[in-house]
Formats: structure tokens, sequence, C-alpha cells
């Protein structure tokens, strides 16, 4: 999000706060304050509690968003940052879990959390010889966690329950992108109740509902809208491998042609590369060169030496197979730093290089405007 504002670390966690935070902190400050004016004497008081209330419902936010963390973590996911924002928090994670039930569990465990302060703060709440402020505030939370709870495991996504939708469904069908895509549609839905609850609501024509919940509605329409589009990029995706992406005429040269040949047949008249794959006479990989090695031998001696005398090894964790769905192709983009990939098929014969654009020229191909960024680079939840 814009303009996030880092608070600190949890847990080794990055936290932010989103500036939108603090109008609804005043809100959320004015709205208890009213309700306690009605029962407090005092003309500071029932504010100071107002403000109290506020920042322990964010803690039981923030408590939330940890226990959704603490799930991801315990699968070996990595959480990018907590951040706080005016409808709630919001954990960003590395990536997917492997499992759908892996998935369930990340989904469910802020939901759970919300239930267990819910039973702390009510038991609490009931059994504590308190002063009546401290018990009414704890009632609150103990009812405010509970709303967190019911409000998330709504089945659509952006909320959580949407997410455990959507493992249920990836463990139907074996297609977790399925799950994705029904769960947005679900979502979507959702977001359209909600716009239409709170605007009936505005205009007096049902009871309950508020501009809040329009809000709320619109926020949930764009969520879900987006993770749809994102899982039918990833459908289409996983329709192609990285056989596909190949860049065609990408740079490959004979390990046996002189330098002279090199420079004359390539890199002269040649501005798009500046490094060469090598291939030895089956077309496997045996190194690349770089033009800017050519320095290094007097041109007199480009006649004599071959481009295997200047090539160099290639690292492993540059090559990928020819037959790997394009969506892993993208996975791994994500994950680790090479802007470049050698596609080699089963044989090892190299098919060419592949780089992000060609991935988007490809989607790009048969429906324009076809979005490079739908795809989020973590996952909320
Ligand atoms: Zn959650």
């Amino acid at each position: 999000m814009e303009g996030n504002i880092r608070v600190g670390t949890l847990f080794g966690i990055p936290f932010y706060i989103n500036p939108s935070w603090f109008l609804i902190l005043a809100l959320g400050t004015f709205w208890f304050g009213e309700q306690f004016a009605q029962v407090l004497n005092g003309n500071l008081l029932p504010w100071i509690m107002g403000l109290t209330t506020s920042l322990l419902l964010f803690a039981s936010v923030l408590a939330h968003e940890l226990g959704h963390s603490a799930a991801a973590l315990s699968q070996g996911i990595g959480v990018r940052s907590i951040t706080l924002f005016i409808f709630g928090g919001l954990a960003m994670l590395e990536k997917e879990s492997e499992t759908p039930f892996q998935s369930f569990l990340v989904a469910i465990a802020g939901p759970l959390v919300s239930i267990l302060l819910f039973v702390v703060f009510s038991i609490a709440g009931s059994t504590l010889p308190l002063p009546t402020s401290l018990s009414i505030i704890i009632s609150i939370l103990a009812t405010l966690n509970l709303i967190l709870a019911v409000f998330n495991l709504i089945p659509g996504l952006p909320l959580d329950g949407g997410n455990v939708l959507k493992a249920a469904i990836w463990k139907l069908t074996g297609n977790p992108n399925k799950g994705l895509l029904y769960a947005s549609r679900v979502g979507q839905i959702f977001g359209w109740v909600a716009i239409t609850t709170g605007a009936l609501a505005v205009f007096d024509v049902i009871e309950y509902g508020s501009l809040w919940t329009v809000l709320i509605g619109f926020f949930l329409l764009q969520n879900a809208g987006m993770s749809a589009q994102s899982a039918q990029v990833q459908d289409k995706l996983d329709h192609y491998t990285a056989k596909d992406a190949v860049i065609p005429d990408s740079p490959i040269v004979s390990q046996d042609l002189t330098l002279r040949e090199f420079v004359n047949d390539y890199v002269i008249g040649n501005n798009k590369w500046r490094k060469f794959l090598v291939t030895n006479a089956d077309g496997q990989l045996v190194g690349a060169i770089a033009t800017e090695d050519l320095k290094a031998v007097a041109t007199s001696e480009w006649t004599e030496k071959t481009v295997q005398t200047l090539m160099k090894p290639v690292e492993e964790d540059t090559q990928i197979e020819a037959s790997q769905s394009l969506l892993e192709v993208v996975k791994r983009f994500e994950q680790d730093t090479n802007k470049q990939l050698t596609v080699i098929d089963q044989n090892g014969v190299v098919l060419g290089l592949l780089e992000k654009s060609s991935i988007v020229n490809l989607l790009s191909q048969p429906q324009e405007n076809q979005s490079q960024d739908s795809k989020p680079e973590a996952t909320p939840v």
C-alpha cells in the first residue's frame, strides 16, 4: 500500500501502519467515546476509554494477523510485512502454501486467534472483580473479537473464509487455481451484497447497514476482482510451458566457431545481445561468452582461437527444463534474482533464453491489454 509508515518489527516481521488507519482510530475513539459518555461521568474519561478501546481493538487485529503469520512461518513461508489500515490488518506472505490443508491452516489461524481472544475476554469479564470501566472495555473487546472472527469467516476472497473455500475447492478438484477463481467470484458476490445492503440502509429502506458497509463492499469487490483476474492469468500460464516462451533468435553460438567468425556473424551489427550461450556439436549447453571478453584476445589471434577458449561456465540455477509449466517459471522469477533462464529440452539441447518480458509478450498475443502485474507478488491474508 502507498505511503505505509514503518513502525518497527514484531517477532522479526516488519510492521507498518497505513495513514488511513489514523482515520479509523479517530472514528473509533469518537464512536466508543460517545457510548462511554452515556454511562460514565467526567469530561475526559469517556474519550480516554474510547481511545483505549480502539487501540485494544487494533491490538486484537494485530494478534489475528500474527495468527496467520505464525501458521505461515511454521510451514517455512516467510512473512514480508504486517500492515494495519482502514479496513483492518493485512499479513503479506512470501508465497502460497504447498497443500490445500496447509493453505486452510494459514487461513483459519487468524479467526482462531480472534475466537480465542473472545473466550479469554468473556471469561475474564465475567470472573475477575474489575472496576466498571475496565469490565465494560473487556466486554466490548470480547464482542469485537467475535465479530472479527465471524466477519472474516464469510466465505469469499479476500476474507479468510474465502481462503478456506479456496483450500476446499483446491482439495476437491486438485487445482489451486479453480479454488482461487471460485472463491474470488463468491467474494465479488459478497462485495455487491454489502454495497446494496449499505446503500439501502443509507436511504432508510432497511435497518441494518451504513455508508461504512458500502465502503467495505467496494473494498471486497475490488480485491476479489483482482484475485479473480490473477486466477485467470495463472490458469493461462499453466497451459503453456517454458518452451513456448523461448525468445526467437536467442543468442546461441557453437563452441567451434573462430572468434573472427563469431564477431563477423553475431557481434557486428547486433546491438541486442552482449552475451551468448555456447553449445557443442550436439546442441548442448557448454558455457557462455560475453562480447566484452573479446578484448582479452588480440584481433590478430581471432582467426586461430575458437569461442570455446573464451567461454565461461554457466551456473546450474539459471537453467530450466522446456516442459516446465510457465506458472512454475513465473514463481521462479519471483523467488530468485535471475533475469534470464536458459531453456533446455530433455536431451540437454539448448532451445534458447526466456525472460519475464517474453512471458508477457506470449500472454498478450491472443488478448491485448493483458495486465502484466495482475498476478500479486505476495499472498495477502
Ligand atoms: Zn484474517
